[in-house]
């Protein structure tokens, strides 16, 4: 933990240059682990993190260190593999618990937690440029870009709701980025209502000053996250006083949340109605050919064009959001480019699991369970065992995933692998996993490198 804070800082800056999922797919699980004459050393969640490291990213780790005051002679790249157990027991990881098995990956919970500062907390990337309007979002485009356009006149507050990752914060960012583009001496401020909730606790615990003014002196306030300011009463009085004084002196306010504020639990009345004074919008999950679109502009922006198969291939396998349909693609070209290969279907059917593999003869059962085990750091009787503890039923269902895709064995067969009677748990387990392997693409890398070493 002593870089921590080193390594935070390095991460701020390296998350305004690079793209969000590129972010998440990378950097996210990482750790500054030791610093010493010899050079730097940099803990990574898994092989292909390790190579994107030293292939791809090493150039910007090193200059931004070097930024920090800090000029290696060399930076390596390990794999984290210590203290699954404890981790693997906790019922949420923080941002920068290095991930290392499925079992995090599968009940991690995406969290939208207050990213590194820039001005007013934005981040540059999130721009409206940058953001693809389609049916689903044109609505809430629409208002964010009158909102831009004329601060505290039109719609205020501007409420934009809608399910995890469908761009509520690429869009109220754009709003504060274009807001102090075209006037930098507007004050914007973005924050997590989970900042404000913890900023307002410090506040009255510790008797920490300036906190009221923090948030009334400003122009623009984007609170991302609202629902979970649900059941806090305290600060939810808080906000109704920081929110009226904006409100009066013409100030604009723009909220997001999960549900519209009707539907949040537990909001004191008087602060709903203030939600429902302006704007109330919905962005919802993109249409196929939105999806397509995204697909070919990030595809484009990292330099690629895909083939049109390619780019509806992924449209129509990820339906849930447009964060896991970027998480799917930034995954996809880094595995064609780190095999030299083309990132065409094929390669994206291997990779959301679908394909069947041209399997060597000689791999057997034993070898695919044996690689999962040691995979996941587990012991044999432990995959194998009658443990029902998440860090080992993960790897668990995930043997059965591989026996069933790679060996192509009946359902009580793969049961019987695994040391179970009941052929539906076997069913059951594969599911999940060729489901998670859709939605999480971390889960799908996970995967895909136990296959790798079973064929390498
Ligand atoms: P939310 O806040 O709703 O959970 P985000 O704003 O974090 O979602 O979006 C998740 C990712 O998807 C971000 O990387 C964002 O840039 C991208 N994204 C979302 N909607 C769009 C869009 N319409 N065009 C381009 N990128 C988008
Ligand atoms: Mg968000």
């Amino acid at each position: 933990m002593q870089y921590h804070a080193l390594w935070q800082s390095v991460l701020g800056e390296i998350e305004l240059t690079v793209s969000h999922a590129t972010f998440t797919t990378w950097f996210k699980n990482t750790e500054l682990i030791d610093q010493n004459d010899a050079g730097v050393v940099i803990s990574v969640p898994n092989i292909f993190a390790k190579k994107q490291f030293e292939v791809k990213f090493n150039d910007q780790v090193k200059g931004v260190l070097s930024k920090n005051g800090i000029n290696p002679k060399k930076i390596s790249y390990t794999i984290n593999t210590s203290g699954k157990h404890t981790r693997l027991n906790r019922e949420t990881t923080t941002d920068m618990t290095p991930v290392t098995s499925a079992a995090d990956l599968l009940f991690t919970k995406d969290k939208t937690k207050a990213m590194p500062v820039s001005v007013g907390n934005l981040n540059p990337r999130y721009t409206f440029d940058s953001f693809i309007v389609g049916s689903s979002n044109d609505l809430a485009y629409t208002a964010s870009q009158a909102v831009a356009a004329k601060p505290g006149v039109k719609y205020n507050p501007l409420y934009l709701y809608g399910g995890v990752g469908l761009g509520k914060t690429h869009l109220m960012q754009a709003v504060g980025n274009e807001i102090v583009k075209k006037n930098p001496k507007m004050k914007v401020l973005y924050i997590s209502s989970e900042t404000f909730v913890s900023e307002f606790l410090d506040h009255i615990r510790f008797k920490k000053k300036g906190f009221s003014e923090k948030y009334r002196n400003v122009d623009v306030l984007i609170v991302d996250d609202m629902q979970f300011i649900a059941g806090k009463e305290k600060t939810q009085e808080e906000f109704f006083h920081t929110f009226n004084h904006l409100h009066q002196n013409n100030k604009q306010i723009i909220i997001s949340s999960d549900k519209p504020p009707k539907s949040i639990p537990t909001l004191t009345e008087r602060l709903r109605s203030r939600f429902e004074m302006g704007m109330t919008i919905d962005i919802q999950m993109p249409d196929f050919e939105t999806r397509c679109a995204i697909l070919n502009i990030k595809a484009s922006q990292s330099g690629v064009t895909l083939k049109q198969d390619t780019v509806e291939y992924l449209a129509t396998n990820i339906k849930t959001n447009i964060r896991e349909l970027e998480g799917a693609l930034n995954q996809l070209l880094a595995y064609a480019e780190m095999r030299g290969i083309e990132p065409d279907i094929s390669t994206a059917e291997g990779l959301l699991g679908n394909i069947r593999h041209s399997r060597p003869q000689h791999l057997s059962s034993k070898q695919i369970i044996d690689r999962t085990a040691k995979h996941f750091q587990l012991e044999l009787s432990e995959i194998c065992g009658s443990k029902r503890d998440r860090y080992i039923v993960v790897p668990r269902q995930i043997a059965m995933y591989l026996l069933r895709s790679e060996l192509h064995l009946s359902f009580p067969k793969i049961a019987n692998e695994l040391g179970r009677k009941d052929h539906t748990t076997a069913i059951h387990s594969i599911e999940k996993i060729e489901k998670a392997i859709k939605l999480d693409f971390l889960i799908r890398e996970q995967v895909a490198s136990i296959r790798e070493k079973l064929y390498a």
